[in-house]
């Protein structure tokens, strides 16, 4: 298969290569674990999905990596909220666990596969990024300042290699002003500084920092902990993918980009994919208009946070998608029709499994190798189930082939499946609650059978069952 990617260095479509076929190594930015992943992240993390499939599929075997961010300042801030001005790294945990599990749930929501990605912790990778920094220390590239942190020499990086920024295709010049010294993790590009890679333990950190006989007692910065943990799962080898939504692009890329190279000489990561931002109702998410959406806000609308995937999957990667209530509507019932078809095809056929199509397997093919182009791949399976010259069995031999890359579990929504007794009872309960009009009784019966798994939907011939994520 070849398969063209956007990469962002050198802001071409390229050819992929890896360095060791057919070995991939794949690493994806993780979330900082201090709230929900809102829907703009998750795209970034549906596309990695995406990505993974699609090397799979074409016979790579890729090891897929990702960072877990469970101490920077937001969470810190978030913990002392919680536990008070004395928290410690434990309270710190405790408070970052949660908003793990639940980026696993939404994981799972959106069925990207976490079995088959390595989480690695930033906390538990502190010894790896103490020895990184030391080591840039060791090379000139970093230094302890005044106030008894480490930062990193953007002019000694320069004057060594002279391509900081080229991720962003800024080319940064020399003798160009740099501010003295940054330690907050995120700023723009006009305000380019010596970033912090280990901020030395103050008030505002209560109890929580790493001690180190060189460093001091302190905690590191949001972008050496990328640097640190590649190196752990891969060595010093050039990575061959790493990817995160455009917006990390700068600093977050960059900065890791100059702290891999600095160590080791070489190339960190040979391709970069960004993928683009979404829009809400076309802005941009903020908390002033309050459309910084999570995937639970999707359920509260009683949307089907599945049909996310399938929003996802109709526009290319590099480009910006506009969400709106609407065009998920319109996702969920595209996605149910198509579920709806293969049961058909199945029922026609019954039992017997058909053979994959070669040519619309082709074609299939074809819009993977042009970039990743997902909406055609949707389109040539839209093309698949309106060919009346394609036997049903092999239609939906078809489509399941599709589906390894695509993952809109079509095959576990074959068979439509039986809603256990206990719940068929208590709906029938709420029913009768309702016809007494006994609304508190019919609510309280609504939020037990959402505790079990099953949404009640309330139609025009009466209510019917279903159980969540499912049709
Ligand atoms: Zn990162």
């Amino acid at each position: 298969m070849a398969l063209t990617l956007s990469n962002s260095l050198g802001r071409s479509e390229q050819v992929f290569n890896p360095l060791d076929p057919p070995a991939v190594n794949l690493y994806t930015c993780g979330p900082t674990v201090y709230n929900h992943a809102h829907i703009g992240n998750l795209r970034a993390y549906i596309f990695a999905d995406l990505l993974y499939r699609t090397l799979k599929f074409a016979g790579f075997n890729p090891d897929w990596v990702m960072n877990i961010t469970d101490v920077d300042d937001k969470t810190i801030k978030g913990a002392i909220a919680e536990f008070g001005p004395q928290a410690s790294d434990e309270d710190l945990k405790k408070y970052t666990d949660r908003f793990y599990q639940t980026f696993l749930t939404d994981l799972d929501a959106v069925n990207i596969s976490k079995t088959n990605i390595k989480f690695i912790k930033v906390t538990e990778a502190m010894a790896e990024i103490q020895s990184f920094i030391v080591a840039l220390i060791d090379k000139g590239f970093a230094y302890q300042a005044d106030d008894g942190s480490t930062y990193f020499s953007i002019e000694k990086y320069q004057q060594t290699f002279g391509d900081y920024g080229s991720l962003i295709g800024e080319k940064f010049i020399e003798g160009q002003k740099i501010g003295a010294r940054v330690k907050v993790d995120e700023y723009d590009k006009n305000n380019l500084s010596d970033f912090v890679l280990w901020k030395a333990q103050t008030a505002e950190d209560a109890n929580i920092g790493w001690d180190h006989e060189l460093l001091g007692r302190g905690r590191p910065g949001w972008h050496i902990e990328c640097s640190a943990i590649n190196r752990l799962a891969f060595g010093d080898k050039t990575v061959d993918i790493h990817t995160g939504g455009v917006d990390l692009a700068f600093p977050h890329h960059t900065n890791e980009m100059a702290q891999s190279k600095a160590l080791t000489g070489q190339d960190f990561v040979k391709y970069w994919l960004h993928s683009e931002h979404v829009l809400v109702d076309s802005k941009k998410m903020s908390k002033s208009l309050g459309n910084t959406y999570v995937l639970k806000d999707l359920e509260a609308k009683e949307s089907n946070p599945f049909a996310y995937r399938y929003f996802v999957l109709q526009s290319s990667y590099d480009q910006t998608i506009n969400f709106t209530w609407e065009a998920l509507a319109g996702a969920d019932s595209a996605w149910q029709k198509l579920i709806n078809l293969a049961r058909g095809w199945k029922k026609e056929e019954g039992d017997t499994v058909g053979a994959v199509n070669p040519n619309y397997q082709q074609k299939f093919i074809a819009s993977l190798e042009n970039n990743l182009n997902f909406p055609q791949a949707l389109a040539i399976t839209w093309e698949l189930s309106k060919n009346d010259g394609v036997p049903p069995a092999n239609k939906l031999a078809t489509l399941l082939d599709f589906d390894q890359v695509l993952g809109l579990k079509i095959a576990e929504h074959l068979v439509i499946e039986k809603i256990p007794e206990d719940i068929e009872l208590l709906a029938e309960k709420r029913e009768k609650a309702r016809q007494e009009k006994d609304w508190q009784l019919s609510d309280q019966i609504r939020e037990q059978i959402s505790d079990l798994g099953y949404d009640i939907l309330d139609t025009d011939n009466g209510a019917t069952l279903r159980k969540k994520g499912k049709i």
